[in-house]
This record gives structure tokens, sequence and C-alpha cells, in this order.
């Protein structure tokens, strides 16, 4: 008899086709004892020396504007370039490569260089919903851009140096290895079961309730049954939609609820700014319909014990499969009971 909170097992993902081993008996309870608290530091609500503050200068000479809301522009030190011509190299099957045309942008959520999306207030985060689906019908409009990829660092650990509240949208011909994997799993899905492998993931985990952090009318947080950083989540819709774009007015700002919700728990487990990449995956725009796809965004936040105690993916994980200790189930009761009040507003 498999017992989930007890035995070592491994748990499959469906959409990666990738397992993840779990350890749940080496801890159980992973908040027990002293949480370590990060001095809290307060930002200024404008930096002189940020390239993202309105009215400030980037690279290159660029000055932006002073805007009042968000603000997107073309990365000044793009990976990708849209006038990259076709080419493709192949020496017997081992050496293969091929050119990859692209868009590289970064959009400002807001003017304010001190706040996050957990302290953005839900009017302002619709306003980055609606320029993240604008940007997504856009780009994907354009015939060399099949993928569109938008995407949050968060935090220093994270890579990112800036705290200037920003994502990046990549977008590029070819279908990245994540999304090329759920293509894959979830066309096979839909293929063999005629519905969405995420909207019956989903109606499972509504059953269950245990993974459940947060939902409102139009959306449901949880940590997926193979979750692997320790307070991963994953944002579904309650109904069938391939993209942000098919969102309406409610469901937009269902979104931008949600995404507060979230990122205040996150925030408020240990009293810090957290730190995460954040994700929406959603269908190809290659012009195909992909009615297998389901919108969704991943959470996946690095920290395990404390402002400061982070999960490292080396060794095993390197070499073998990531591996978790405290299960999904654990760390979403955890996220469940914290406050929606953020820790900055509430002493
Ligand atoms: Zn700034
Ligand atoms: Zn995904």
């Amino acid at each position: 008899m498999l017992d989930l909170t007890t035995h070592p097992h491994r748990r499959f993902n469906p959409l990666t086709r990738e397992w993840v081993l779990v350890s749940p008996h080496r801890t159980k309870r992973p908040w027990q004892g002293q949480v370590e608290k990060a001095p809290r530091e307060k930002l200024a609500e404008y930096d002189p020396g940020c390239y993202l503050c309105p009215g400030n200068s980037r690279a290159g000479g660029k000055i932006n504007p002073a805007y009042t809301d968000t603000f997107v522009f073309d990365n000044d030190f793009a990976s990708l370039l849209p006038g990259t011509p076709a080419g493709a190299i192949n020496e017997s099957d081992l050496l293969v490569a091929e050119t990859e045309p692209g868009i590289c942008r970064v959009i400002c959520f807001s003017p304010r260089h001190d706040l996050t999306v957990a302290q953005m207030d839900r009017g302002s985060i619709r306003k980055v919903v609606d320029l993240w689906a604008g940007q997504y019908v856009e780009l994907g409009a354009k015939p060399f851009i099949n993928h569109v990829q938008i995407f949050e660092n968060r935090g220093a650990v994270m890579g990112c140096s800036n705290p200037h509240p920003h994502c990046q949208i990549w977008s590029n011909h070819s279908i990245p290895n994540e999304a090329a994997k759920e293509t894959a799993s979830q066309s096979e899905y839909f293929a063999s079961k005629g519905s969405t492998l995420l909207g019956d993931y989903l109606k499972l985990e509504r059953g269950a309730g245990v993974r459940i952090v947060v939902e409102n009318d139009h959306f449901t947080a949880l940590v997926p049954f193979w979750a692997f950083w320790p307070f991963e989540t994953l944002v579904l819709p309650k109904r069938h939609a391939t993209g942000i774009d098919e969102f309406g007015d409610e469901e937009r700002d269902g979104l931008a609820d949600i995404l507060k919700r979230v990122t205040t728990r996150y925030d408020n487990l240990f009293e810090v700014s957290f730190p995460y990449s954040m994700g929406f995956h959603q269908r190809p725009t290659d012009g195909a319909e992909h009615r297998e796809w389901l919108f969704h965004a991943h959470f996946y936040p690095p920290l395990l014990r404390s402002a400061t105690v982070k999960k490292f993916m080396v060794g095993y994980e390197m070499l073998a499969n990531p591996q978790r200790d405290i299960t999904a189930e654990s760390a979403a009761a955890r996220l469940r009971e914290m406050s929606e009040t953020h820790y900055m507003e509430s002493k």
C-alpha cells in the first residue's frame, strides 16, 4: 500500500511526461522550528539609477517615456533578432543547428520602482493582463513567430538584479522544449479522451481539495501533484481557453485577482518578497487551432524553509531526477493558511 505521506515514491508529470522523486519521510513538517526573517528593505518609489523607471535612460541612450501605468519596449539586449536569415547545418545528425528569428520585449508593470504584483492593486494588475493579451496577439500574428513566452523573473536569487516590477517576452519561430513537451502530451490526451488534459486534471483536484491553494470565480491556484519546486503552483482557468486572448473582461479581472492572491501568500510565507520564475503557457501561435491546449501559469519559487534557505537543483537532480522532501499536499496546506493581507501592510 502506497502511503503518499510516508513512503518514498515517484510521481508522474503528465504534462512533461517526466518523474519527480518524493521523500516525505525526511521531513513531514517542514515549517517546524525557527523561521529566520530577512530584514525588511524599503525601496524608493523612484530610483534615478534604474533603467526601467519613467523618464530614465536605457542602454544606447534611449529615454523611457513618463509612463503612468504599463510600458513595453524591445529589449535592448535581445537574445533573439527578427531579421535573422534562415539557415541550418547537419553533420551526421550529430552536429545540428538552425537559425532562430524572434523578438524580445520588456514590460514594466508599474511606474513605481518599489511595488511587486503582490503589492499592486487589482486594477493596475488588470492593465498588465490586457497588455499581456495584446502582446500575445500582436507578436503571435507575425508569420515568423510560432511561440510567445511571457515570463517574470523575480528576485536576485533568480538572477534578476532589478527589483522594478517587470517581465519579459521572448517570441520566436520554433516551439521551445517545455512548450513542445506540453503540446505533445496535451495533443495525445485530447485525441484519445476528447477532453483536455489540464481541464480533467483540474476536475480531479477540485474534487480532492488537498492541493488547492486559492480559487476565485474563474481561476484555481494549486500545488500540482507532480510539483518539484517546494512551493510550486499552477494557475488554471475554470473554463476551456487556449490562450490569454480568449479571456473576457471578468476573466481578466479574475486572472489579476488570482495572481495577486498567490503572490501575497508567497510573500507572507517567509515574510520576504518571494523570489520566483513565473510564466504563462498557452497555445503555439503557428496558426493551428490547438483545442488540446489549456492556458495556465506556472510559478517556480526556489525558497524551501525560510527567506534564506533555497532549494538547489544539484547532484541527483542534475544527473538523475528532480526530488523533493515536503509533499505537494503539505506545501498547499501551508500556502492555504496564509493571510491575504500583505505582511508589509499588516504591521
Ligand atoms: Zn525602477
Ligand atoms: Zn505548462
